[in-house]
């Protein structure tokens, strides 16, 4: 995980690596999570979120993202043709 902080972004990025549900292939993803810090993104207090309250849900939302199962494109594309 690594941790980028600009004046108005606050972005994690989580990695994992998973199963293709179809062929079993070993998948590497990436992804960028970030929310902006700004006078109308607010906690459930009504106050703007800290850039710390926003880096706890972003890693919240990693973590499912981490537990979500991933199709390689092969497969998917097999998928769409059997639709
Ligand atoms: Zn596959």
């Amino acid at each position: 995980m690594i941790i980028h902080t600009t004046f108005d972004e606050v972005s994690l990025t989580g990695y994992k690596t998973v199963r293709c549900t179809g062929c079993g292939r070993r998948l590497k993803r990436q992804r960028k999570f970030w929310q902006t810090r700004n006078p109308y993104n607010k906690n459930s207090e009504g106050y703007p979120k800290s850039a710390y309250e926003i880096r706890e849900e972003l890693s919240q939302d990693i973590r499912v993202w981490e537990k979500e199962s991933e199709t390689c494109s092969k497969c998917e594309q097999i998928g769409v043709e059997d639709e």
